[in-house]
């Protein structure tokens, strides 16, 4: 069974004041989602602030991205090693705002991917189609391709701290969702795509999240999706309601 990880990408939004605010009231409710995994993913500059707000509460703290050297002369970034440091466990790699707006290709989140395990990070790597790929059938084809590439080297045994988060471009942050059957062809044929590469063990336990538009009015039909492992959730991770309601839908599932 693989636990449902709820994680939510606060991108980059809040100021000191609301990341505080967001956190403390995840925080205080956390205790209600049973048997999901719960994961916030604030700005760097918060990273202190919200693990020092957490505080005990079952919530984990990630970053939204890192840079692939461990140290050095390379302005404005940051390492694997500085968020283990501030006490993050995870690190989002490769989300298609990365990829399509600052230029990431697969090589550049595959080095990252190797880096924040490398870091002791569990990296989450996205992979999604552009409208136009999935209207042209390529979605397929565009999502083995990010998956080689991306997780090009990786051991078997590092994959048990690899978390896949499929997010077709066109459902983030659009209010557009995808289908139940069209998340679950895509899961299904990354889940069967871990078989080959690895082998069936490695298959059944890297979690693979959706990442779209989740919602609180379609999380429980997501989440109950035979591949579907959890979320990761933009817009609607920064109200405190939502995100509940949602890791509260997992439970719910995860429960059943
Ligand atoms: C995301 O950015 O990863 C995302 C899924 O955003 P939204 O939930 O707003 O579509």
């Amino acid at each position: 069974m693989r636990t449902p990880l709820i994680a939510g990408n606060w991108k980059m939004n809040t100021d000191s004041s609301t990341a505080r605010g967001l956190a403390a009231a995840i925080a205080t409710r956390a205790v209600e989602a049973a048997d999901v995994e719960l994961l916030v993913c604030p700005p760097d500059v918060y990273l202190a602030l919200v693990r020092d707000t957490l505080g005990n509460a079952r919530v984990g703290l990630g970053a939204q991205d890192m840079y692939h050297e461990t140290q050095g002369a390379f302005t404005g970034e940051t390492s694997g090693g500085m968020l283990r440091d501030i006490g993050a466990t995870y690190v989002i790699l490769g989300h298609s705002e990365r990829r399509h707006i600052l230029g990431e290709s697969d090589s550049d989140v595959n080095k990252k991917v190797v880096a924040a395990l490398t870091a002791g990070l569990k990296p989450i790597v996205c992979v999604g189609e552009l409208l136009e790929e999935r209207e042209a059938g390529r979605t397929a084809e565009v999502i083995r391709t990010q998956f080689e590439g991306s997780l090009a080297g990786i051991s078997a045994d590092a994959m048990a701290s690899v978390v896949i988060a499929y997010e077709p471009v066109w459902a983030i942050g659009t209010g557009k969702v995808a289908t139940p059957d069209q998340a679950e062809e895509v899961h299904a044929d990354l889940r069967k795509q871990l078989a080959a590469r690895y082998n069936d063990a490695v298959a059944d336990k890297v979690r693979i999240l959706y990442g779209g538009s989740v919602k609180p009015d379609n999380a429980g039909e997501l989440l109950g999706l035979p591949n579907v492992d959890g979320a990761l959730i933009g817009g609607a991770s920064l109200k405190a309601d939502d995100f509940l309601a949602i890791a509260l839908a997992g439970t719910a599932v995860a429960q059943a």
